[in-house]
């Protein structure tokens, strides 16, 4: 089968490698689609290390072949993949928080081969866990790849109260913040607002006519200027940091009403995670402040619900599509800013 596969650090080559066999409680996927991340980049260019040559985890494919012992599941049957693989044992896994498991999760892409192939083994501890979620009959393969990071999102904004939200102010115009409003959006906040940078990022959201409120320039506007005129002074009810700019969390924090919320989507270096915040603003306002570190079984039925029901349309944000013999052309598409690409598929 081919496969796109990692040399070393920024070279990928697409080859001809073993078709693999799945094992004994394992089972075998033909991938339909599997959608470039933004942590794949990071994976491919070498800054962040895994255990496989073989990554993507944003998965939609259909089961080719079993192995023994795995009742339930039939060939021809397709699944989204959900990433993470908890131990089973600790104290958060019995609370199917895999995705917060205490011994550190293994995730498909990252310890086990993942779909930038025309083949995949989902392996016996994926398996037993649940990791194939099903998706009906006529959902599109690529459209099913949006799930997975729609998870993540619905996990980052699942202690928002979003159906009493006035306003949402989202930092980051990239997939992933245009996902978060989409399920503040979807959940039932009346006012969504999109900051970024980039006005060229901005003019992308403002084609692709995404239900989104305003589309703020944050180099040209000041946010918290912005947010004070919009609200009145009050302050929004929640702010999500879907960009790696770690400032952005003291921002966002200033922000926010009183028992406002901030979502901490985006992850930054660790060499340099630390910031000074006016920690008053937290007691004083009663600022609840949360996480987002992947996600679990509970948000992709959520996810998959949103899709599947139509209340998020996903059709708009694939913009690319590329045969997996061209991936080299689509890591470069998805990292130029000129490109206009918000959502770019793999299709083996
Ligand atoms: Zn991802
Ligand atoms: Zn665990």
């Amino acid at each position: 089968m081919k496969a796109a596969v990692i040399k070393k650090p920024g070279v990928v080559v697409v080859e001809d490698v073993p078709q693999p066999k799945p094992g004994s409680g394992e089972v075998l996927l033909k991938v339909e689609a599997c959608a470039l991340c933004g942590t794949d980049q990071r994976v491919l260019s070498g800054e962040k290390p895994v255990d496989v040559s073989i990554v993507g985890h944003e998965i939609t494919g259909t089961v080719t072949a079993i192995g023994a012992g795995v009742p339930k599941i039939r060939t021809g049957q397709r699944f989204i993949v959900q990433t993470v693989i908890g131990c089973g044992e600790c104290p958060m896994c019995a609370r199917h928080r895999e995705n917060l498991c205490e011994k550190g999760f293994r995730a498909m892409g990252y310890q086990f081969n993942g779909g930038f192939a025309e083949y995949m083994v989902m392996p016996k501890a994926a398996v037993d866990q649940g990791c194939l979620i099903t998706i009906p009959a006529d959902l599109s393969a690529e459209i099913g790849t949006l799930i997975e990071p729609l998870s993540c999102c619905v996990n980052g904004m699942k202690y928002i109260p979003l159906e009493d939200s006035e306003h949402v102010v989202i930092f980051g115009g990239g997939i992933i913040g245009v996902l978060n409003g989409l399920v503040a959006r979807a959940r039932g906040a009346k006012r969504i607002t999109i900051m970024d940078v980039s006005a060229t990022r901005l003019e992308l959201l403002k084609k692709l006519a995404l239900p989104f409120d305003d589309l703020v320039n944050s180099s040209t506007t000041d946010p918290l200027t912005w947010v004070k005129a919009a609200t009145g002074g009050r302050g929004v009810d929640a702010a999500v940091v879907a960009a790696s700019v770690k400032g952005l969390v003291a921002v966002g924090l200033n922000l926010l009403r009183r028992a406002g919320h901030l979502s901490v989507f985006a992850g930054f270096p660790k060499s340099d995670a630390l910031l000074s915040l006016d920690v008053n603003r937290i007691h004083y306002y009663e600022i609840n402040v949360h996480g987002a570190n992947s996600s679990s079984q509970e948000e992709y039925l959520q996810a998959r619900d949103f899709i599947v029901s139509g209340k998020i349309k996903g059709e708009a944000l694939v913009t690319h599509r590329f045969p997996l013999n061209k991936f080299n052309a689509a890591v470069k598409t998805q990292s130029d800013p000129a490109s206009g690409s918000l959502k770019i598929v793999i299709i083996p």
